[in-house]
């Protein structure tokens, strides 16, 4: 059964905790609302009717013009370490929580309003999220999943012509966006910088009940280092998992780092197109401290930096033994990774290095990274025209006609008669593993600029393209092949 906002089954088990978790707080309506974008997946998430997105009443809710019965509004507190800086005090300077859904199948569901004005801290933002940010994280939440990798989702843009002022003047905008939760590394930090265990403890059980109910049978001690592995875990996972897309996340303050290890809080992200280990989406970091290749190692501090917050909570031989385990969990979910991008089906010592050897190409050559590894799909080395191997010409492409390209593929072609790989079936397998499209950067700056020009109907079928991004989409072709020669140019910064 499908329900309107007001009928939606409200919880609100955070703003149920004390209120030295949040504030509570009324958006600050936009003027001239207007639905940007609807993802009718998401609604179905929370069991919404899809007949949403054609409600002017939805967008008042959304926009804060009326209450929304049954929600108790907050925004968060939490702190952080910044580009390595410890910053006291942070918080949901600008997005709001609703409250929390649970659908038909009792998953619950956070629905937060990003860009509903000012709040206790805001400190010098104006509460306000510009309609390029919103576009970029709701097409990426959902581009994410399309690829497997836990994120956060996106249900709705509202787009108004209130100006911003970032670099250049802007129009605000209100992104939706659901979570199992918001919870991040810095709401436990905040806590523990103040010397307030018993607030980390109250924090800690909270989300252990919400979201990992079968520790609640662990007794206490053991129960809080079970909990702490698993975020450690997850976390090495999630890296693992951006690096196999090529995805760069670009802010990987512990503010950015998810409790429950999903992708959160896209801002200045990028999916590569040529492949270089020290991608650095973010213009506003040039020392690239969250580079593509630093990403593994940044996950590991990050989580150290939660250890530290959880001292009162785990003893600090749980925690090194967690953090310990972080290199071997990201490296076998890698191999994992890796060798379905490769097809393989059986394991022999040198495939890291075949891989390796693969993105060694790539890398020296700037080769595009998800056309290649798409091309290489098609790679049939049982057919051909006699003097070469089908799909050869489509990977030496992809990979800028490496001279050491013919090498590589040589050597996989005899790993893949060694286990006797048959074509046919390896790329099935492989086109499920090697996407078609991602979410490039250029993908979503077209869609903004139709956007910004008035013109919303791009954003959603961007959606849909990178929602299912191992499909084929016949009017898409353009996404799959050659980025544009501005793409190389294209400049992200933090402002959002
Ligand atoms: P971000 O870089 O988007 O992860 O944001 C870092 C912190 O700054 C978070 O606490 C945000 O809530 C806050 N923030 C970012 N932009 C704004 C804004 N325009 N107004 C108020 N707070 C903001
Ligand atoms: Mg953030």
């Amino acid at each position: 059964m499908t329900r309107r906002l007001d009928d939606l089954k409200w919880e609100n088990s955070f703003a149920g905790l004390p209120d030295r978790f949040y504030q509570r707080v009324t958006p600050t309506p936009l003027a001239n609302p207007q639905l940007a974008a609807f993802n009718p997946d998401a609604a179905a998430l929370l069991d919404l009717s899809a007949d949403a997105a054609t409600d002017p009443d939805f967008v008042a809710a959304i926009n804060g013009d009326r209450p929304i019965p049954g929600t108790t509004p907050v925004a968060a507190i939490y702190a952080g370490h910044q580009f390595g800086v410890w910053v006291p005090q942070l918080g949901d300077g600008r997005a709001i929580l609703l409250g929390e859904v649970t659908n038909g199948h009792h998953e619950r569901w956070d629905i937060q309003v990003k860009g509903s004005g000012l709040t206790r801290f805001s400190r010098m933002g104006d509460g306000r999220a510009v309609l390029r940010s919103t576009i970029r994280e709701y097409l990426a939440g959902e581009a994410m999943t399309g690829l497997g990798v836990p994120s956060t989702r996106a249900l709705a843009i509202v787009a108004s012509d209130v100006p911003v002022y970032r670099e250049s003047v802007e129009r605000a905008a209100l992104l939706v966006r659901l979570a199992p939760t918001h919870v991040r590394f810095g709401n436990f930090e905040v806590f523990a910088s103040r010397s307030m265990p018993d607030a980390v403890a109250q924090l800690a059980d909270h989300v252990i009940e919400r979201h990992l109910p079968q520790l609640l049978t662990l007794p206490g001690a053991e129960r809080y280092a079970a909990w702490y592995r698993e975020i450690v875990a997850r976390t090495a996972r999630l890296v693992a998992m951006w690096t196999a897309t090529g995805f760069t996340h670009g802010v990987l303050n512990t503010d950015n780092m998810s409790i429950i290890g999903i992708t959160l809080d896209y801002g200045p992200y990028g999916w590569m197109d040529r492949y270089d280990r020290g991608f650095i989406p973010n213009h506003s970091d040039p020392a690239g401290r969250y580079a593509f290749d630093q990403q593994p190692m940044v996950g590991l501090w990050n989580c150290a930096r939660l250890g530290e917050a959880l001292h009162s909570l785990i003893s600090e031989d749980d925690a090194l033994s967690a953090l310990e385990s972080y290199r071997g969990i990201f490296e076998g979910e890698i191999d994992r990774l890796m060798r379905a991008k490769l097809g393989l089906l059986t394991s022999e010592p040198d495939d890291q290095e075949l891989a390796a050897g693969f993105l060694a190409v790539l890398h020296a050559a700037r080769g595009d990274y998800t056309r290649s590894f798409r091309a290489l799909s098609r790679f049939a080395p049982r057919s051909g025209d006699g003097r070469e191997p089908a799909g050869a010409s489509a990977v030496r492409e992809a990979a800028e006609e490496s001279p050491a390209i013919d090498a590589w593929l040589a050597r996989y072609t005899q790993r893949l008669i060694r286990e006797d790989s048959d074509d046919v079936a390896r790329q099935r397998r492989m086109l499920q593993a090697n996407p078609k499209y991602v979410l490039r950067n250029w993908m979503a700056q077209e869609v903004i600029a139709a956007a910004e020009g008035g013109d919303f109907a791009p954003i959603d079928a961007m959606r849909r393209i990178v929602a299912s991004p191992f499909d084929e989409h016949p009017d898409a072709e353009r996404y799959a092949g050659r980025p544009p020669a501005w793409a190389a140019d294209l400049a992200l910064s933090c402002s959002s």
